[in-house]
This record gives C-alpha cells, structure tokens and sequence, in this order.
C-alpha cells in the first residue's frame, strides 16, 4: 500500500478555519490519545464545516489505535467510555456532557446494501482512512499542531462550492449506492453544485439505488427534503430521484392541459417544494427561521400532486382535469412513505396537508374553523399544521401560471383569521371547548352518553356562531 504524502499546512491551523476551535473536551480526547503513543486527528463533518465559517457540527476523532487501546488510553484518564460501535472499531468518549466518536483508522465500514461485514479491516495510516471517505470535502483531517490534512483538494472544492467524489465517482457509487443520495443532500444543504464527473456518475449509475435498503434512502430522502432545496434536487438529479420514488417518474413531463399551469407536473412540484423551502426561510409566518423546514410540509409539497397523472382526464373542449387527485394523492403518498419506512404520525400529518391541499377554503371564520375541525379529529397538532396548509397553498399557487397568483393573498387572509381564531380561543374541538363533561355533570347531567352529545352539540353551536365558546353561555346554551 502506497502511502500518500502528508500534505500538512500550519498555517491553515488557526486562521484558515475562521477562527473555530475544536471543543476543550475534544482537544483533551485528541491530547490524551496522543500522550498515549497513538495518531489521532479530527475528521469529517466538523472539518467541512468549521472551513466554511459553520462552526457547531459534532466532533469525530480517528485514532491509529484500535478501539481497544482508545478506550483503554481514555479510561486510564478517567474519561468515560462508551463501546458504541466496536464492531467497527468506534467508541464514544463523554466528557462534560459531549460525546466524541473516536474510531480506529480504517480501510471500509461504510456499507448501506444490507451486506454489512462482521468486522472491517484497518488501515495503516489516516491517508488510507481519508480515502475510503466519500466526498473531497468530507475527506479533510485537522489537527491543531500538524494543521489541515487535505489529499483530495477538499478545500479548493469548498472554495468551487462543490461536491466531488474521492477517487473514480463510478466506482465509488458502485461501492454504495447510497452515496448517490448523499451526494444530493450535501449539494443541497451546502447550496454546491455538483462536479462534472460526479453528476454523470450520479445520472449513470441511479439505477443502482435498486440495492440499497428502503428504509436507508428513506432517511436521507427526507434529508434532502429539510434542506428546502428538495426543488433542486428535482430538477437536477431527476434520475435519481425518480429511482428513489419511482412514482415521480410519471410525472417527467406530463402535459396538464390547463391554462392554470404553466408548467408540467413534475416541474411544478419542484417549485412548489423551492417556494416551501423558502417560507421556512423567510418565515412570513413570524415563526423561526432558524428552525429547518418542517418535514412534514416538505413531504407534503413532494408528494401532494403524486396522482395527477393516474387521475388525468381530458374534457370536451380539450381542457386536463384531475378530479380526485388530492384523495389518490394521499393514498399514494401513504403506500410510498410507508415503503420508506416514514413514521406513522409523520405519514398521518403529509397525508392530511395532501388531502386537503386542493380543497377549496374561503377567508370566513366558519370555513376555517371546520379545516380545524377536521384536523383536530386526526389528533394532530392544529395549530402548526393549519400554518402548514396555508404554506402549501401559497406554495402550489406560486407553481401555477401568474393568473392564479391573485390567491395568495386571500390565503395569507386566511392565515390571519386563523391565527386570531386561536388566540381569541374559539372552539374547534371538544378539547378547545371552554366545556368539559365534568362541568356538565357538575351541574346535574347523569354521566353517560349524553354527556358527549352534549358537547357535540355546545361545539357545533359554538363553530357555527351561535354561542360564544364560554363556558356559562354553553350551559345555558345546553339548557342546564
Ligand atoms: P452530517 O452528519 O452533518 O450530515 P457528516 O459529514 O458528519 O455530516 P456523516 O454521515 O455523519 O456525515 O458521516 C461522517 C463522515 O463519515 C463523513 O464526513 C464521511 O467522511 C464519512 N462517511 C459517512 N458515510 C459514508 C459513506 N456512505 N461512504 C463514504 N464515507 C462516508
Ligand atoms: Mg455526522
């Protein structure tokens, strides 16, 4: 085995990492391996990140010891140890409260396919250990005296604002398909684009995604998806997101036939996913912008026109409708997330927003309070979903053709009234009902039946604006 130039830079120790340092816990893990005899340098995530001025990533360590000798070297310092994946040579150091994976320099262990090796072989030396790692920009290692360890031109690479696979990009994505993914979440997340060799590689070799695990490209889907640039993963790696559902495939192309879209339906759905993102961005909503996009509404924007082309039809005057599609949409969307092995409350929430995506919802206290009606019956959050409903909306209007662009504001409308039905505390559910059946029973009612009917009753006056949602007008509403 050749071994790689140590292509160390001091100088980019300090300076060149904008100033980050690594934590004083990682400082002392990465000290105490070394006053051990063993090699040990910061890697991966916290590297690419701390170069690019994003400090905060957690810290991963590779150490020239096996995961016995690290643990060992750490214990005998009293830092506590955790055997966290010693199958393949990784440990968890905890020390005041942060945990730092510390993992054997090693030669694979990245294996995404199903065929996971009992154990995985070690490797001679961190440029062995660089190699195997996927990304030039996740391929640095750092270290505060022996400074910036970069074989690859991972810096440069974040200079160009690209992902570029290490080595041969076909053989890489060979190795594990599920890079490909992850490819298109780092381009997203970081906003790169992607280098030329690894975009056709990328386009190439989608097919291969066949062999990774469902559950796997689940996990990452959803990763690019919470970037909220879902909507450029779309339109520049179609190949391969149209492997990981191939229910999109249907959509390339498709022609809607209708002057309320300028767009085909594929296309459409990646605006509508951009537009999403970039509420979550700009939170118009008042809500935080720090927060990342809310999986859900992303979902949700992805999937919530799925069964367009199943529900097409073409009427007399050559006009394309869809009737139906929001249902058959939420009927597909469940059949592809649960394939995706997506969580139940995750896959109730996107299949409600695509339910109702398209249903029409005027700016009048009694419209809205029944949307909340609905969603409340589902156990959901209403508050937070209704804000999403209305970004969706917004979302698909702004995909459509500039004539339909008029609806925006009557859903921002909406969005107000909603937002004041709630702090004025209007009922839209038993449980928001200032009403409960003990108060009921309080008064003399005989626990039973009639106790809920009861509140059915003081709910549905209450929505239709009969009587005020407080508690003595609904008793006496109710005739007690
Ligand atoms: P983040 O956790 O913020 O998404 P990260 O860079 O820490 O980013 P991880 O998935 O946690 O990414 O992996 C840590 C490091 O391990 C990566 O930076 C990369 O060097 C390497 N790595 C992870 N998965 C693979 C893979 N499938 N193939 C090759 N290298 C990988
Ligand atoms: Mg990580």
């Amino acid at each position: 085995m050749t071994r790689l130039a140590h292509r160390t830079d001091a100088t980019l120790a300090g300076p060149a990492l904008c100033g980050t340092r690594p934590t004083d816990a990682a400082l002392r893990v990465l000290r105490v391996l070394e006053s051990a005899g063993l090699e040990a340098w910061i890697v991966g995530g916290w590297v690419r990140d701390a170069l690019m001025c994003a400090p905060g990533h957690d810290i991963d360590i590779c150490c020239s010891g096996s995961w016995e000798q690290s643990a060992a070297a750490l214990r005998a310092e009293g830092i506590a140890v955790v055997e966290s994946g010693v199958k393949f040579g990784g440990i968890t150091a905890v020390l005041d409260g942060e945990r730092i994976e510390v993992t054997a320099y090693r030669l694979d262990g990245f294996y995404t396919d199903g065929r996971h090796p009992e154990s995985v072989r070690r490797a001679q030396c961190v440029e062995e250990d660089l190699a195997r790692r996927d990304f030039t920009v996740n391929a640095m290692a750092w270290h505060p005296e022996r400074g910036l360890l970069d074989c690859y031109d991972g810096r440069g690479d974040l200079e160009r604002r690209q992902i570029r696979a290490v080595g041969e990009p076909r053989r890489r994505f060979e190795e594990d398909a599920l890079r490909m993914l992850r490819a298109v979440r780092f381009a997203c997340r970081l906003d790169f684009s992607m280098d030329d060799g690894t975009a056709r590689a990328l386009a190439g070799c989608a097919p291969l995604l066949d062999q990774v695990a469902r559950e796997r490209v689940g996990i990452e889907l959803e990763g690019i998806l919470v970037t909220g640039r879902g909507g450029d993963a779309l339109l520049r790696y179609p190949e391969l997101m149209c492997e990981a559902i191939p229910e999109l495939a249907a959509q390339r192309g498709f022609d809607q036939r209708t002057p309320y879209h300028a767009f085909d339906v594929y296309e459409h759905t990646a605006r509508v996913l951009t537009v999403a993102g970039e509420l979550s961005r700009f939170r118009i909503d008042g809500g935080d912008p720090d927060a990342p996009p809310s999986p859900s509404l992303m979902w949700a924007a992805l999937l919530h026109d799925i069964a367009k082309p199943q529900t097409f039809t073409l009427d007399d005057h050559g006009h394309g409708h869809f009737y139906g599609h929001p249902e058959a949409g939420a009927v597909l969307a469940r059949v592809i997330m649960r394939r995706l092995s997506c969580g139940n409350d995750l896959i109730r929430d996107v299949c409600l927003l695509i339910r109702h995506h398209d249903q029409p919802l005027r700016p009048e206290r009694v419209d809205i309070l029944r949307m909340m009606q609905r969603f409340a019956v589902c156990g959901v959050d209403v508050p937070r979903l209704m804000g999403e409903l209305f970004d969706l909306k917004r979302a698909d209007t702004l995909g459509k053709a500039p004539s339909c662009f008029y609806y925006v504001d009557e859903i921002e409308r909406m969005r107000e009234m909603c937002r004041e039905l709630i702090a004025n505390r209007e009922a839209y559910s038993i449980r928001t009902l200032d009403l409960s059946g003990g108060d009921l029973i309080a008064r003399g009612m005989l626990p039973g039946p009639r106790v809920g009917d009861a509140l059915k009753r003081a709910l549905e006056a209450s929505i239709v604006g009969e009587v005020p949602n407080e508690r003595e007008a609904l008793i006496a509403y109710i005739g007690l």
